[in-house]
């Protein structure tokens, strides 16, 4: 079995994680997290959502907070955007990449984003044509991609007909996103192994959240299937909307942690990390959940006892 030598990680927290928070964060708080996860040497950041304030008013700040933050030309600044008006407020705030939002299912696409699946795909031909004209690059998401919370089991060939629409409109980079946490290692390589021979073109990326503790074994199974771009949030933030009480995203210190024990480099200062994870769990100690803020790394060790214990 052979791993890949590194692996893409991009930091979701300032979306994924501040948009689940029942009150808002000061801007200038904010914008104090997002650079201190800059000088982690993330290579991507996903920085906001343009959506309607209305909507996620936790992210009103959205433009504020892209401009307010110290940029260097090593991070590129992502945000998940909804429609036109909200890809306008990316391109006006000035970020270099965007994400369309998009659910696999027709329940969680009329729920989300009320419309069905490929309808809501017709809207995405003016998108690509206006980001054209500006130097945003545009990728793709597919949510629910392994389960959905309302129908279940997602059948392989309505993501193939999501995919094949996706490559009509240029679309190559796409974000696989197990939403309420409902994949595992199994259907993830299932999944990724057709798609990646179907559609040798497309560059999948994994956005796992760890609802039921599958996440990191989730994410292995990708790897094995040859995917190296994975989506995390420190300290774990980020809830799950359709269990009020479990895990969102995968904590980014225990992807980070686990793939750096394999021998793989993610190049993010795990350290650093750890330190801006402990000062959100101290903010939001209802919302973090990350394993390595509980146990410490592999590599911290301990004195050992001077008498014996027996632990049985
Ligand atoms: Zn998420």
């Amino acid at each position: 079995m052979s791993y890949p030598n590194e692996v893409t990680i991009t930091e979701v927290c300032p979306r994924d994680g501040f948009q689940s928070l029942p009150d808002s964060i000061p801007t200038d708080e904010k914008i104090e997290i997002v650079n201190k996860l800059i000088d982690c040497n993330y290579k991507q950041i996903e920085i906001t959502s343009f959506v309607h304030p209305k909507a996620i008013p936790q992210l009103k700040d959205a433009t504020e907070v892209v401009q307010g933050i110290k940029r260097n030309n090593s991070v590129k600044l992502r945000a998940l955007i909804p429609n036109l008006r909200g890809l306008d407020r990316a391109i006006v705030a000035g970020v270099d990449k965007v994400k369309l939002m998009l659910s696999a299912s027709d329940s969680h696409s009329l729920n989300n984003a009320n419309s069905k699946t490929f309808d809501a795909m017709k809207g995405f031909e003016s998108l690509v044509k206006r980001a054209s004209e500006s130097t945003v690059i545009v990728s793709g998401s597919i949510s629910v991609a392994f389960g959905c919370p309302y129908e279940g089991e997602v059948p392989i060939e309505r993501l193939s007909a999501i995919c094949e629409r996706y490559i009509d409109l240029g679309i190559l980079d796409l974000s696989l996103a197990d939403t309420t946490g409902m994949a595992n290692p199994f259907k993830v390589k299932q999944v990724i192994r057709v798609l990646r021979e179907k559609y040798p073109q497309l560059k999948f990326s994994l956005h796992l959240h760890n609802t039921r503790g599958m996440a990191f074994a989730n994410a292995v199974a990708g790897l094995e299937e040859g995917v190296t771009d994975f989506d995390s949030s420190v300290a774990g933030l980020g809830g799950c909307p359709y269990a009020p009480n479990a895990s969102g995203n995968i904590a980014s210190e225990d992807l980070i942690h686990g793939f750096e024990e394999m021998g793989i480099n993610t190049g993010v200062d795990l350290d650093k990390l750890i330190n801006i994870a402990k000062i959100l769990e101290g903010k939001f100690p209802i919302q973090s959940d990350s394993f390595i803020l509980k146990a410490g790394k592999c590599s911290d060790l301990h004195i050992a006892p001077k008498e014996q214990k027996k632990l049985g």
